[in-house]
């Protein structure tokens, strides 16, 4: 987890709304990155899709069976999808998200029926540090304008 925050706190660095993933599987990293949407342009390159990229990319393969993401922010709807058809074991994320995310809040993801494949979730962790994180880039946006 703390690795995800250093992604995230990189990502804020670089002007990225500051969020980061990481992905473990059996005990190696095997991807990790912060958001990159205005680094690339793309609107789908938020922290947890970038991370599993990297992983798939890495390990050379479509899915992820066995392995563990973990976020600093609960994942929206588009990334709780993405976690699910890249069959994360266990999904860990810091803060809540109750505007955006998609795992405890707004659609839950994984509770539908449609999904074929749900995570064990671990929400909370180093909650505090992710949601500061968040909370001072935000603060600092506003200063700024
Ligand atoms: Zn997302």
């Amino acid at each position: 987890m703390e690795m995800a925050l250093e992604e995230a706190r990189a990502a804020g660095e670089r002007g990225e709304v500051p969020i980061g993933a990481i992905v473990v599987l059996d005990g190696t990293v095997v991807g990790r990155s912060g958001n990159r949407t205005r680094e690339l342009n793309d609107v789908t390159a938020h922290a947890e899709v970038a991370a599993i990229r990297m992983a798939c990319e890495t390990l050379g393969q479509e899915r992820l069976t066995g392995a563990d993401l973990y976020v600093s922010l609960e994942p929206c709807t588009m990334c709780a999808a993405a976690i699910s058809f890249a069959r994360i074991r266990r999904l860990y994320y810091g803060a809540e998200d109750p505007k955006g995310g998609a795992v405890e809040s707004g659609v839950r993801f994984y509770a539908q029926p449609t999904c074929h494949h749900a995570p064990e979730v671990y929400s909370g962790l180093n909650e505090t540090e992710a949601a500061d994180i968040l909370r001072t880039f935000f603060a600092g946006k506003r200063e700024m304008s």
